[in-house]
């Protein structure tokens, strides 16, 4: 399958008076047509400045200092700005964390997809009319509900229009970070299994970021685990999760982390994740690591190796000088 997206060694961070916040650090990763790459990782690991910098929507005083980003052959970080917002929501469209607060309250629901479409494309009334029906349809919303008001709508609903929203230019990538943590679980999982079902039927490639990795194992195709904004393990989801490599994927397989909320201790792992404003040698996850060789893993440079074809480990611990 051709390769849609490819990052590689993208750095990004917010630079404050005071430091800079690597809040992504040395990040590749290729997402294919048609594939889910689901991306896990604690709060305040890098996600949504990961999602943020590949969107080209990473403002001030967030910054990307390095790497490549090439979209469907397109180089997006030297794209200028015009162009890059024209191929964003035509080309690839992005669900954001809380994105359904992003609905205009006074605004009913058809006008809101109107508008999504017409300030890309030229279509006809009736064209649109029978367009937004359909997307509505697509995330098993009633056409009904094109009348209505956000307040109108139960918080799953309103998610659910929002993607109808992502979709309504049929993207080749829709990026999602975290679009469902607002609802109860059962709900999030119905709405990812949804997704992944229009993925199918439409096929578009997902980059869906949560830090609910039990949400994403039977769904997505490829997870990458993110630790203090680095990509510490990758690999086809079964892979992962009947041989997770990582002891950080490890402990997340074991203890979910809380669904609101900062840095929060992992249950089973001592300490927290490292300030990301301070320079890190070798492994981010040293200092809590109950498999830590020490005089090696807080050593750069730190090993990315490919323990199989597609399961890639940031971890010494499979690396010749940590014995294998
Ligand atoms: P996640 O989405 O995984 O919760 P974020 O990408 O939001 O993580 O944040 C990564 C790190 O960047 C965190 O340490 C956060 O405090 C920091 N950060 C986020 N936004 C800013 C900002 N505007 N200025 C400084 N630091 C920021
Ligand atoms: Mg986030």
């Amino acid at each position: 399958m051709k390769c849609l997206l490819s990052v590689k060694n993208l750095n990004a961070g917010y630079l404050t008076e005071t430091k800079l916040v690597r809040a992504v650090r040395d990040v590749s990763f290729d997402i294919k047509e048609n594939e889910f790459l689901g991306i896990a990782g604690e709060s305040g690991c890098g996600k949504s400045t990961l999602a943020f910098a590949v969107a080209g929507l990473l403002e001030h005083p967030g910054k990307i200092i390095s790497g490549d980003i090439n979209f469907d052959g397109k180089d997006l970080i030297n794209m200028n700005p015009e162009k890059h917002r024209k191929i964003r929501w035509k080309d690839f469209s992005i669900v954001f964390q809380a994105s359904m607060n992003v609905l205009n309250p006074v605004m009913k629901i058809r006008h809101q997809i109107y508008d999504a479409i017409t300030t890309h494309i030229n279509i006809s009334k009736k064209e649109l009319g029978k367009r937004a029906e359909e997307l509505l349809d697509f995330v098993n919303v009633l056409p009904e509900y094109l009348d209505a008001y956000p307040h109108q709508l139960s918080g799953g609903m309103k998610q659910r229009v929002v993607i109808a929203i992502a979709l309504a230019l049929n993207p080749k990538l829709i990026i999602m970070d975290e679009p469902t943590t607002a609802l109860d679980v059962v709900v999030q999982r119905s709405i990812l299994q949804e997704i992944d079902e229009l993925k199918k039927e439409h096929g578009f490639s997902i980059m869906y970021i949560t830090h609910d990795l039990s949400l994403l194992v039977e769904i997505s195709e490829t997870i990458a685990i993110m630790y203090a904004g680095q990509i510490v393990e990758k690999a086809p989801s079964k892979k992962l999760y009947a041989n997770p490599l990582h002891p950080y994927t490890n402990a997340l397989m074991t203890a979910f982390p809380p669904l609101t909320g900062k840095r929060e201790r992992l249950e089973g792992i001592k300490g927290y994740p490292p300030e990301l404003s301070r320079v890190i040698h070798g492994c981010a996850f040293y200092e809590r690591c109950p498999k830590r060789i020490k005089d090696l893993c807080n050593k750069d440079p730190l090993p990315f190796i490919e323990v199989e074809k597609g399961h890639i480990v940031a971890c010494q611990l499979y690396s010749k000088e940590g014995g294998k």
